[in-house]
């Protein structure tokens, strides 16, 4: 038996946002409105967000939701229905800095405190109901959809509407920050960008070179390929210590060159003169920043042209790379990987644990499902589970 993820309706998950709402809140007046933001699958264009890359992801189906009422005390109020029971927080915005709350609640309090302090809105305090069906942990950047959903919460309940693409630009820097400043989690960009922008049908084609972001056609369904994605729900181990080692050495070598890797001319070499006694290795991993770049242009290209083979072919490249040169893969993912036949699979989101996705036909779903499993069974990893992705709709008001 296969392990497939549940999801609820957009009409489910504003109830149960309601729901916790009244039981966290009883003596808060109802909610001002219920607002949510999806996670998020990358196709392709891995570690390379903060190196002035691109990347290619698309909005889920798969939503985390807010029920939200303003208060007048300065006071932030929030309860998350989250890993089987609800966790409670309570900070007066005024409290909320760099480094604190660093829990989970620092991505919603630094959030409001981000957009705050960047005049995207004012805020004199909130009750914040959260239920999410975005896998945690997964990838899939749960953290992203807990941002975005407060962000534009926050700003509708200030504004009196929701945010066009400009004052989304602004939330989604505000949502960075939080996640960089407020929580110390030194993401790039990449997972904000698509939680905010997504639509329906669409993909978003991200130039972190200039900050672009174009929604582009993301048909599969006309060649009868879908995206399957295979969380290997392995636990994730050091991961924030590694992810800012990696990110440790593209920054080094990016200050030294006063420029993003994507600008200097042969980045591999310069990089080897950054650090002397570890050429090696800043060859390898400036390496991959390169190629996964060139690679993600080449796919954005592939899309345009309807020319899946090629994508998938760029697909199964970037994993070798994240899985030799970056050396972000675990035994988990290379496995699932491998059991999805390799063309058209990677890894997707940071590594360290998480998720592989693969563009398949529709008539293998189960087949590669079930062998993905059987090779998780095999080797005695955590048993995986299964969703098929479908590109929904970004940061939204619900209800
Ligand atoms: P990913 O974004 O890929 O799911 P991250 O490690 O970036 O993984 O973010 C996961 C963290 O985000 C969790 O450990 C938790 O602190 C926080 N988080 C995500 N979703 C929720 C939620 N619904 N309620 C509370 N905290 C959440
Ligand atoms: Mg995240």
């Amino acid at each position: 038996m296969l392990n497939w993820i549940d999801t609820r309706s957009d009409e489910q998950l504003a109830a149960a946002a309601r729901d916790l709402f009244a039981v966290a809140f009883p003596d808060s007046p109802a909610p001002g409105g219920v607002w949510a933001a999806p996670g998020r699958v990358n196709l392709i264009g891995e570690h390379i967000d903060y190196a002035g890359g691109a990347s290619i992801p698309f909005a889920l189906e798969q939503n985390t939701a807010v029920a939200v009422a303003p208060r007048t005390d300065g006071l932030l109020r929030i309860a998350s229905e989250y890993d089987g029971a609800v966790a409670h927080a309570s900070i007066p915005l005024a409290d909320v800095r760099p480094g604190h709350p660093s829990d989970w609640s620092g991505y919603v309090a630094g959030t409001v405190w981000a957009a705050t302090i960047a005049n995207a809105l004012t805020c004199s305090g909130l009750d914040i109901a959260i239920v999410s069906d975005v896998p945690v942990g997964s990838g899939l950047s749960s953290s992203a959809a807990l941002e975005c959903s407060t962000a534009v919460a926050a700003y509708e309940l200030c504004h009196g509407r929701a945010p066009d693409d400009t004052a989304r630009a602004q939330l989604a820097q505000a949502c960075i920050r939080a996640e960089n400043e407020v929580v110390g989690a030194s993401t790039g960009g990449l997972d904000q960008n698509a939680s905010l922008f997504g639509q329906r049908g669409k993909a978003l084609f991200l130039d972190f070179s200039t900050g672009a972001v174009e929604r582009v056609p993301f048909n599969i369904d006309a060649q009868d390929m879908v995206l399957l994605i295979a969380d290997t729900n392995a636990p994730h181990t050091l991961s924030d210590g590694q992810y800012a080692s990696r990110r440790g050495i593209i920054d080094a070598v990016q200050s030294a060159a006063g420029s993003t890797i994507r600008e200097i001319p042969d980045a591999e070499a310069f990089a080897a003169t950054v650090d002397p006694a570890a050429a090696e290795l800043y060859r390898r991993r400036v390496r991959h920043v390169v190629e996964e770049t060139n690679r993600t242009l080449a796919a954005g290209t592939a899309l345009a042209k309807a020319n899946l083979d090629e994508f998938r072919r760029l697909m199964r490249e970037s994993h070798v790379s994240l899985r030799d040169l970056y050396e972000v893969t675990t035994p988990e993912l290379d496995s699932a990987f491998t059991a999805a036949g390799e063309l058209g699979a990677r890894m997707t989101g940071g590594g360290f644990g998480g998720a592989v996705i693969a563009l398949i036909p529709r008539s293998a779903v189960e087949s590669t499902a079930q062998a993905i499993h059987d090779a998780a069974a095999y080797r005695s990893f955590p048993e995986p589970t299964f969703l098929v992705a479908r590109s929904g709709e970004g940061a939204r008001r619900l209800a």
